[in-house]
């Protein structure tokens, strides 16, 4: 059976360390399928569009990579898409208080899937979307965290 792995979030942006943790899934899955979550109640700052476009420049050629977004529950996703296993990815302690109960939740509502953690490289521990849109915000670089942030455009 084919190992096919949903990476959900909301990726406004996706930083480097989402990156980091997709370049530690991909050699293990048959396929991954970035999910952006589309929250109806929030907005993003960066248009989805373009939020696909630049994560297709960071992984140009990369054939077991698929992007698309989605509404709803991200285990539906899963199920729609023949998935398996959900990546997250954790930066602290913090984010596994966070991650557990979903995950133990999203099991309930769909057994046959397991989520995967991938540690993040001390590097990028700091680095979160929302702070950087903050940093955009107020006209900052946002170079550091965001690589080939050019392809971004505001919402
Ligand atoms: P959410 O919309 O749930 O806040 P994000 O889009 O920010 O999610 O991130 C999606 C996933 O990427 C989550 O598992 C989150 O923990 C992980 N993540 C976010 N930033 C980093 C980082 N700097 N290093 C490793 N994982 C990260």
């Amino acid at each position: 059976m084919k190992k096919i792995a949903v990476y959900p979030g909301s990726f406004d942006p996706f930083t480097k360390g989402h990156e980091n943790i997709l370049h530690k899934a991909l050699p293990l899955f048959d396929e991954i399928i970035i999910g952006i979550g589309v929250n109806t109640s929030k907005t993003s700052l960066f248009t989805l569009d373009s939020r696909i476009a630049h994560i297709h420049s960071l992984f140009d050629g990369v054939t077991k990579l698929k992007i698309c977004y989605y509404k709803g529950l991200t285990t539906d996703f899963c199920k729609e898409h023949g998935a398996n296993y959900l990546i997250r990815g954790l930066r602290s302690s913090k984010d596994f208080d966070y991650e557990l109960p979903i995950a133990q939740t999203n099991k309930v509502l769909q057994p046959t899937i397991e989520t995967i953690y991938f540690t993040s490289d001390s590097e990028f521990i700091h680095l979160q979307s929302n702070i950087i849109r903050e940093i955009y915000k107020s006209g900052g670089i946002i170079d550091e965290f965001v690589t080939n942030n050019h392809f971004l455009v505001h919402a």
